[in-house]
């Protein structure tokens, strides 16, 4: 007989009335991504969410390395169904899990009994299995406070299910449940993990990019969007907005002083990024600074910047260190995309001496050399919008 998923959740099952939302979500989530792997049927109980495939051709790994991006969900393991009957579930135990017993030392197990009809109480289910496979696993002992594996078995309305992996899985909170917000996403390393770390707490990102032809090649703009792939596999579709930004940057240029270029630069980004905002009813917007990293990310700048803020800019990496965002860059597969050397706009035009602490009154003052305003509404004008799906 067959093999079913099972999925936890994690901190949504603390939640009181809107735990059902949170759950709807997920399971939407969780659909979306299996859609092309076969069907499924779910059903949801106590915190948990079980997935049956309904043929037998459903690519189980493929559904499993998915269903561990998803976020929302705290562990998730396969289990074997079986009938419910105690021989069944012995011989099915046995069967199932020789591999992982066999080369293990300590073991328990812990019965769940779901279906009170069923006539073995739990201590009674896992005493006789444990004894059953004690006799069949010689190498095993038992150990109820540390064991290396323990053994799960989950008698159900229509089956048992028996399971003894608990994989971790993504953490935060579903993708959707916490309002939409704008990621401004360059080529680098820290903006893609900073898009991920805010969909892990449940944001849908839409993103925001700025380009600078002919100063920025059409190849940096593939790269940003190759960037953008690769992050809807954990923050699902993104909706991609690219600025032409070259004569603004050209403004700059031409009419503002030298070493407020950058801090100048990054409110106008701001700017368009809010009226964007406002047409796609994103509530904040997300950045990859991190204080200190470069001149423009002192605390001093940011202040500088977030003036021209009107909604809330999140920045998930203010903290951390390079080294630590690498990790996560790492893990979710945009690092080796965001090393490759291609130009940004913020690399064009870089003033030789950048002002550390500016004050906010001279970047006003140095800004209002030019009124960008026409050039900020055809910058808006001309954006262009391309939407990224989920690879499925
Ligand atoms: P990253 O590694 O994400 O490029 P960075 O350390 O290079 O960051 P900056 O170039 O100062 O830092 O950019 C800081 C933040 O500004 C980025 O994390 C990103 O959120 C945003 N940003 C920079 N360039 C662009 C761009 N061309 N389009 C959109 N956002 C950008
Ligand atoms: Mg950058």
């Amino acid at each position: 007989m067959q093999e079913i998923i099972l999925v936890k959740y994690g901190e949504m099952a603390l939640k009181g009335l809107n735990k059902k939302t949170f759950e709807d979500v997920l399971l939407k989530n969780i659909k979306r991504r299996l859609k092309s792997l076969g069907s499924f049927d779910y059903a949801k109980a106590q915190s948990t969410i079980y997935i049956k495939p309904l043929s037998d051709d459903a690519d189980m790994d493929t559904a499993m390395e998915r269903l561990g991006k998803v976020f929302g969900i705290a562990a998730l393991c396969r289990a074997a169904a079986c009938e419910k009957s105690f021989e069944a579930i012995c011989e099915r135990s046995v069967d199932y899990l020789e591999e992982v017993l066999s080369y293990a030392k300590t073991f328990k197990v812990t019965a769940k009994r779901a279906d009170k009809s069923f006539p073995m109480k739990s201590p009674e289910i896992c005493a006789q299995l444990g004894g059953v496979l004690l006799e069949m696993f010689p190498n095993l002992s038992v150990d109820v406070k540390e064991p290396e594996v323990t053994v799960t078995v989950e008698i159900r309305d229509t089956h048992a299910y028996i399971h003894a992996e608990n994989l971790k899985g993504a953490g935060g909170l579903p993708v959707g449940t916490s309002g939409k917000a704008m990621l401004l996403l360059s080529g680098g390393i820290d903006s893609p993990v900073a898009g991920y770390m805010m969909a892990k707490r449940g944001v849908h990102i839409t993103a925001i990019h700025y380009v600078s032809p002919p100063y920025t090649s059409d190849r940096a703009r593939l790269k940003v969007e190759e960037l953008c792939q690769k992050i809807t596999d954990y923050c699902g579709s993104i909706a991609f907005f690219c600025v032409p930004f070259t004569e603004i940057q050209e403004a700059i240029r031409n009419n503002c002083p030298e070493e407020y270029f950058t801090i100048i630069m990054r409110r106008l980004m701001m700017e368009i990024a809010q009226r964007i905002c406002e047409k796609e009813q994103c509530m904040a917007l997300i950045t990859g600074e991190s204080v200190g990293q470069v001149a423009s990310q002192t605390m001093n700048a940011l202040m500088c910047t977030d003036a021209v803020c009107r909604i809330p800019v999140f920045r998930p990496l203010i903290g951390m260190d390079k080294t630590e965002i690498i990790e996560i860059a790492r893990k979710i597969d945009t690092f080796e995309t965001s090393i490759q050397p291609y130009e940004d706009c913020c690399t064009v035009f870089t003033p030789r001496h950048p002002k550390v602490r500016p004050k906010l009154e001279d970047v006003e003052a140095a800004q209002s050399c030019f009124d960008f305003s026409a050039l900020i509404d055809e910058a808006v004008r001309k954006t262009e919008v391309k939407v990224f799906n989920l690879e499925v």
